[in-house]
């Protein structure tokens, strides 16, 4: 699959200027445009999705569900490899940045690389979070908060659910 990543980069590096520019301009301001409202690289219908994801996968993917604390064996995972996304197989974080936050889930204190996830601001829960997706097709992953280890200080919290682990 060495293509896509090439494909994506150029995708990235053709529209990347103005797709950053709106996103640096309304942040903060409540204006910025959800995840739906995007349009991804990889686009599927609904039921496209529905037959190609396992229920799980769905909720998790399409409907910004979470998996409950310590159910994916993922969070375990320590081997070297690779973590990719579950809807379109985006490399998405490397087992480098992986680190046991005892949060029950998968955690990294950064993506593989900058152009891996996306993010948007999430109000569901009454208080703005940041929402993780895959920059590729969009999924929901998870969400990033503040109290991750050096040197980011991040912890990108990730649902097992919503990636494939291939060990190196
Ligand atoms: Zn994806």
């Amino acid at each position: 699959m060495s293509f896509k990543l090439s494909t994506r980069r150029s995708f990235v590096a053709a529209t990347g200027l103005a797709a950053t520019l709106p996103l640096l301009a309304s942040c903060g301001s409540g204006m910025m445009k959800s995840r739906k409202e995007r349009t991804f690289r990889i686009t599927r219908t609904d039921a496209q999705w529905r037959s190609q994801l396992t229920s799980s996968e769905y909720r998790i993917l399409r409907e910004a569900g979470t998996e409950r604390a310590f159910s994916s064996p993922l969070d375990n995972e320590k081997r070297r490899g690779t973590f990719t996304c579950a809807g379109c197989g985006n490399r998405l974080y490397s087992s480098v940045h992986k680190y046991d936050s005892g949060t029950g889930w998968p955690s990294f204190w950064q993506p593989i690389d900058t152009e891996a996830v996306g993010t948007t601001t999430d109000y569901k829960i009454g208080y703005p979070r940041t929402e993780v997706h895959c920059a590729d097709c969009g999924g929901h992953l998870g969400h990033i908060f503040g109290d991750g280890p050096r040197p980011t200080g991040k912890r990108h919290c990730i649902n097992g659910v919503a990636m494939d682990f291939i060990p190196t």
